[in-house]
């Protein structure tokens, strides 16, 4: 597919069909059957959008970085390479002490790639700084919040013998809402993961 396709698909796709192609890239999600995928990622959306309202309802007219700062979060930007084996990182979650890192030279090639136009269309208002802050922000309170870890919600068995059932998580499952936080947050027209297209096209000829 061109560049400008993959981009527009990105775009143009509802949160159900980005949130289910995540799903579906998780190595454990195939366990899961086709009906249950489709309520899990609902459920995964339904809960990072619960959480953002929450967040809104405190905390009126701040951005992400201001929200971090209220609830005891540092943000820092490190020079540390983006990549870790095929992984390559624009932001993270740290938890001990609480904070966000940023990787600048993870999101460089990013910002480079990402024109006025798809800017406008991907991120509306809203920086890609708001965006990953916002991102690892729903990393924190899942950390922080008593609940069940949005993970652990779908859980398959990956051996069974007799009535013991060895589980695994699905981490797909905490992206997604990730995602689908730091869109309702910032009120984005699209669920973040579009800027993926955007960030393969960059790092491959970076
Ligand atoms: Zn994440």
């Amino acid at each position: 597919m061109a560049n400008a396709s993959w981009f527009s698909h990105g775009a143009a796709a509802a949160p159900e069909t980005l949130g289910l192609v995540m799903l579906q890239a998780d190595p454990h999600a195939w366990r899961l059957d086709r009906s249950t995928q489709l309520v899990a990622v609902s459920d995964a959306l339904a809960d990072g959008i619960a959480a953002a309202g929450k967040l809104r309802t405190r905390f009126v007219d701040l951005s992400p970085e201001q929200i971090a700062r209220e609830l005891g979060l540092h943000v820092e930007m490190t020079d540390d390479d983006p990549m870790v084996g095929s992984i390559w990182r624009f932001a993270e979650y740290r938890p001990r002490p609480p904070r966000i890192v940023l990787y600048s030279r993870g999101l460089s090639p990013l910002e480079r790639n990402l024109t006025r136009s798809r800017a406008v269309r991907l991120l509306g208002r809203a920086t890609l700084r708001d965006v990953f802050i916002a991102h690892e922000l729903f990393h924190h309170i899942e950390a922080i919040r008593p609940d069940v870890p949005i993970a652990r919600r779908y859980q398959p068995s990956l051996l069974r013998i007799g009535n013991w059932h060895w589980r695994t998580g699905i981490g797909a499952m905490a992206e997604i809402a990730a995602g689908a936080f730091a869109q309702s947050l910032l009120d984005l027209p699209c669920h973040p993961k579009a800027l993926d297209f955007v960030a393969v096209d960059a790092i491959a000829v970076t």
